[in-house]
């Protein structure tokens, strides 16, 4: 999932970010070595951003940033949580993340978990129910890829809010993620999920030159049909972008102009890092 701020809050993201942390240590193949021999389980966690006015709206939250993805999008900016020889994790990464939530009781409300895909994580039930064991809304970021586990989690009451990534028009899916020939039956079951409004649900776009037109952000918008909120996230270049040959940002003025292309099938389209 990629994290946009708004021009606006720039500074303020700024400040918020001089509060991260990663939790660095071994890398991936460590992890998974432990894991294999049994010494580990539980969540691969790749980092956790200690304050957020921004990932969970009307908290006051941390962020949970798990490793892995199964998609390859190209815009992608999370590289270091994506690409398996760049993921770090610390071993102890879910031991650490929960004693932080244990001493911030009573001063942080919400955690927002991110990835990566957060729902790769077979652990991930586990690690929610003991989240919200002490006492926190939870929010998850997803790409619609692990429809069933979603359900499960939210079916479980331990999910309370879920902001799902729409790639792109169904004919442009799998290019823009990354993933030629993917299978959209997956995403389609988390759309239609959502769509039922069993929890609170966003979906959001991060737009991009190169791979989002009018056209096709237009038959995204009609592919969510019933959404009643639609974010058009700005591509913002964070130098460490997975591919970033021939993709660019649209100008703000080219956002409210796609923004305004899609408010006839999303009764709120809202953008986000655009002034
Ligand atoms: S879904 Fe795409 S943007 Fe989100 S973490 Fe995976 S590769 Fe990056």
């Amino acid at each position: 999932m990629v994290k946009l701020v708004t021009g606006r809050l720039n500074f303020l993201y700024l400040v918020i970010s001089l509060l991260t942390f990663p939790i660095s240590g071994a890398m991936i193949a460590e992890h998974e070595a432990r894991r294999g021999e049994g010494r580990l389980t539980g969540m691969l966690i790749s980092g956790l951003q200690k304050l957020t006015l921004l990932d969970f709206p009307g908290k006051v939250a941390c962020t949970v940033f798990t490793g892995g993805c199964n998609f390859r999008c190209p815009f992608c900016h999370n590289a270091p949580l994506v690409l398996p020889e760049r993921i770090e994790s610390d071993p102890d990464g879910e031991a650490t993340v929960l004693a932080f939530l244990k001493k911030r009781q009573g001063i942080l409300d919400g955690v927002a978990i991110t990835g990566g895909e957060p729902l790769l994580q077979k652990d991930i039930g586990a690690f929610l129910e003991k989240v919200r064991a002490l006492g926190y809304r939870i929010k998850l970021d997803t790409n619609g890829s692990f429809p069933q586990r979603l359900e499960e989690l939210v079916k479980a009451g331990l999910v309370d809010r879920v902001a799902m990534d729409i790639k792109n028009s169904p004919a442009l899916y799998g290019k823009t993620a990354g993933v030629p020939g993917l299978d959209l039956a997956p995403v389609q079951r988390s759309r239609d999920f959502l769509l039922e409004g069993r929890v609170e649900y966003e979906f959001r776009t991060t737009v991009v030159k190169g791979l989002h037109t009018r056209e096709s952000l237009t038959e995204a918008a009609q592919w969510i049909a019933g959404a009643k909120e639609y974010y058009l996230q700005q591509f913002k270049d964070s130098g460490d972008i997975l591919h970033l040959e021939g993709l660019g940002a649209f100008t703000n003025e080219e956002m409210h102009a796609l923004a305004d292309a899609i408010r006839p099938y999303v009764p709120v389209v809202q953008l986000r890092g655009v002034d």
